[in-house]
């Protein structure tokens, strides 16, 4: 698998990825990987009504608690617990599916299901592990019958994940899917047409590629290739982001 990921680099011209030693921010929390089952870390404390601080100002734990404590829109009435996101806070790349589904709702981490297993197949195809990766969902609460988010409940959603994206400041980010491309992207054209290419992401302009959610994959195997593709695409936007960051 190496040398085929070096030669699909190699093919596009893309320079093979390794990480940087320096990505931890100043003042940002040390690398970890959040346990599956750690619960919140800060129990919520009384605040007078209309003083709480904006989404926007909070700090990953703070995050945490806000998120695992909102009731912003009707998924909050359904959940078992909230699936906020998973993996290294100082990571490259950030993963962006959809929203949880059954198994995701009762354990409180993503892609922990049949298509969660594939997007770990993936990641290790590009010798990556969920622990090296950030992975979030655009909604943190599972829509019922795993529905679609209807787009009134991702509004509701949206600063959370748009914190995640600051306070993390990856690489690159890989929206799987149409739910999570068409939100990051504010574009309605299906993934067929988003994907292939690479986008960029809020002001910052951070590189954002597009591919098939796993669980479609699982469906139809045969856009795996698409989906390697993509992966590669993703890789080498990563690695000419760092060389960039760096002055190269
Ligand atoms: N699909 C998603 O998009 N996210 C999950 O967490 C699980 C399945």
């Amino acid at each position: 698998m190496d040398a085929r990921r070096l030669a699909c680099l190699d093919a596009m011209g893309l320079p093979a990825w390794s990480r940087r030693a320096d990505r931890v921010l100043p003042g940002a929390p040390e690398p970890h990987v959040q346990p599956a089952d750690s619960g919140v870390s800060a129990l919520p404390q009384p605040v007078a009504p209309g003083t709480e601080p904006t989404v926007a100002s909070l700090d990953w734990a703070a995050l945490e608690a806000r998120v695992s404590a909102c009731t912003l829109c009707g998924l909050h009435a359904g959940r078992t617990r909230t699936v906020f996101g998973v993996g290294n806070r100082s990571a490259d790349l950030l993963i962006v599916g959809e929203a949880p589904g059954a198994e995701e709702d009762r354990r409180g981490e993503p892609f922990v299901g049949r298509a969660g297993k594939l997007l770990d197949a993936m990641l290790a195809a590009l010798r990556h592990s969920r622990a090296q990766v950030y992975i979030a969902n655009v909604v943190k609460c599972r829509p019922p019958e795993n529905r679609d988010p209807h787009a009134e409940e991702a509004d509701r959603c949206a600063p959370y994940l748009d914190r995640q994206i600051e306070l993390l400041q990856p690489r690159v980010i890989l929206a799987v899917g149409r739910v999570a491309a068409q939100r990051l992207l504010a574009d309605d054209a299906p993934v067929g047409r988003l994907r292939g290419k690479v986008h960029r992401y809020g002001a910052a302009g951070i590189p954002l590629v597009v591919t098939w959610h796993p669980a479609y994959l699982l469906r139809r195997p045969g856009a795996k290739a698409e989906a390697w593709r993509d992966l590669v695409l993703a890789a080498g936007a990563m690695a000419l982001n760092g060389r960039l960051e760096q002055g190269a």
